[in-house]
């Protein structure tokens, strides 16, 4: 099955407190996304497309690989993604049979989740996300913060990234979206286009670097 990635890294470092865009910021010297993009290189995807944002090309050329395309990204996640798999076929580009998304902010992913999405893939479900189990009671609060209700943990997951989609699925999931609809993943896309989703099991190394403690996390699970 040929594959090829998207890494979204378009984003800020604003909740990070940093100076550059997230996914240039170190995790034991080397910058978040430069740890995505070799997670996949490095599981059978042969060719990784990573949105940055338009004004840090140059910055993200010096530090990925020559296997990995940048394109310029957009001012959300929605259109970060959109703008990267526009460019994944083209006249001179045969189309892949599948497309795997990740975020540039899960650094430390490990190869058997990627091993496992393109399984499932290669199974022939049409999307899937990796998940893991909600742990912590999980409740609704109203706008002064007063619980309302609380949500069954049993059938809630959270869920991860690299998500895998079948190419053509993907591409026409996107074409539907409106312009300004701005989701949070790429499975909510394929699934406003009702498309099932299917899951496999994700992992604790694959959480997302969001705030401080999440790269001092990181950063102990590299020394570890
Ligand atoms: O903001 P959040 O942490 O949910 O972003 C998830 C991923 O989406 C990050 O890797 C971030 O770089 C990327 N992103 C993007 N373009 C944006 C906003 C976020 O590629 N405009």
């Amino acid at each position: 099955m040929h594959a090829v990635g998207i890494v979204a890294a378009a984003g800020s470092g604003l909740r990070l407190g940093a100076d550059r865009p997230k996914a240039l910021v170190p995790l034991a010297g080397r910058p978040l996304v430069a740890w995505s993009v070799d997670t996949l290189l490095g599981s059978g995807v042969g060719e990784v497309v990573v949105a940055v944002p338009a004004d840090e090309l140059a910055a993200f050329a010096a530090v990925l690989p020559p296997e990995a395309r940048l394109v310029a990204g957009g001012a959300t996640r929605t259109a970060s993604v959109r703008a990267a798999l526009a460019t994944v076929a083209g006249p001179a580009r045969p189309a892949p049979d599948a497309v795997l998304v990740h975020d540039a902010a899960r650094p430390l992913t490990p190869p058997e989740v990627v091993t496992r999405v393109l399984a499932a893939l290669a199974g022939g479900a049409p999307a899937v996300v990796p998940v893991l189990p909600v742990v912590d009671t999980t409740v609704s609060v109203d706008g002064d913060g007063l619980v309302t209700g609380a949500l069954p943990r049993e059938t809630l997951r959270r869920v991860q990234t690299p998500q895998g989609f079948a190419r053509a699925v993907l591409v026409d999931a996107y074409d539907r979206l409106p312009d300004g609809v701005e989701l949070t993943d790429d499975a909510a896309v394929v699934r406003a286009a009702g498309v099932p989703v299917a899951t496999v099991t994700g992992d604790e190394r694959a959480a997302k670097v969001t705030v401080p403690h999440d790269l001092a996390v990181a950063e102990m699970q590299i020394r570890r």
